[in-house]
């Protein structure tokens, strides 16, 4: 079954994973809802720019991803939802005992709990249309921990978990649900750690780059949000149907050290 003619709604999907997931499934004639909690002339006109470049329809649409009624708003405000990829996500970096709660919080809501409600609500349309995936980003964080990052390491842990029973939950339908594992991609989440982590250990960007991110990347290079649309989009082929409640890797060998 072509996906052209689906829908899709990628949550966080103004930069980054999300929009390049969305731009990839859209190449492939797969109408997209953009999403971020901001509501400005600039998310607009990505939806626009997608709509003009590729001919699928491209929409806006703002909801803020900690707040459960919003989540749930976003699917009911699409009406339709055949691929849901649970994208939205934030980091903060900072040892467990100096740890604020108020990013803890912000954190599992965001990354974890968002997903909860988009999947809830988004289960009784796919099996209303008959088909459906659900693909949630996790990361190499979902399968493997780092220090400093305990919220994060928590909710990917848990996202991962999610997929699986959402996976068990729809075994005998044609809906899946799987994790898309990435490890780092170059995107504004990832520069935004990069001052905190120079500081922290008294390196240059490059040095940084090189020693702490790219540390337990083996092939030494970001991976690419053009290519986690293609993993994205691979799930969604007939060829994935058969896969569900599992994680795959985009990450260099990382998980394989
Ligand atoms: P990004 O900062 O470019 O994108 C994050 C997106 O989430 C943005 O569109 C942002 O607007 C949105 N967002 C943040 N808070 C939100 C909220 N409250 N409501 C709605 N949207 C919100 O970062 P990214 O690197 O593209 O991250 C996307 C996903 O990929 C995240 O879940 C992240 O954990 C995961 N990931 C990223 C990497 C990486 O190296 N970049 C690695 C593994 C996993």
């Amino acid at each position: 079954m072509s996906v052209k003619g689906k829908t899709a709604v990628i949550t966080g999907s103004n930069s980054g994973i999300g929009l390049g997931i969305a731009e990839e499934l859209a190449r492939a004639g797969v109408n997209v809802v953009l999403n971020s909690f901001t509501d400005s002339e600039e998310d607009h006109a990505l939806a626009a720019r997608i709509a003009k470049e590729t001919g699928v329809e491209a929409r806006y649409i703002q909801a803020d991803m900690s707040k459960g009624d919003q989540c749930r708003a976003l699917i009911e405000k699409a009406g339709r939802c055949d691929i849901l990829v649970n994208n939205a996500g934030i980091q903060h970096v900072a040892p467990i005992d100096e740890f604020p709660t108020e990013k803890w919080d912000a954190i599992i809501a965001i990354n974890l709990t968002s997903a909860f409600h988009t999947t809830a609500a988004a289960l009784p349309m796919m099996r209303k249309a008959g088909w459906g995936r659900v693909i949630n980003i996790a990361s190499a964080h979902g399968l493997t921990a780092s220090p400093y990052k305990s919220a994060y390491v928590a909710a990917k842990h848990g996202i991962v978990g999610l997929t699986k029973v959402t996976a068990l939950e729809t075994a005998k339908e044609p809906i899946t649900a799987n994790a898309i594992c990435p490890g780092y991609v170059l995107t504004p989440l990832v520069e935004a750690q990069i001052p905190d982590t120079m500081k922290k250990y008294d390196m240059d960007r490059d040095e940084v780059i090189e020693k702490v991110m790219l540390e337990r990347q083996p092939s030494k290079e970001f991976a690419t949000t053009e290519q986690l649309g293609g993993t994205a989009l691979f799930l969604c082929s007939d060829a994935a149907a058969q896969i569900t409640g599992t994680t795959i890797s985009v990450d260099g060998g990382w998980t394989a050290l």
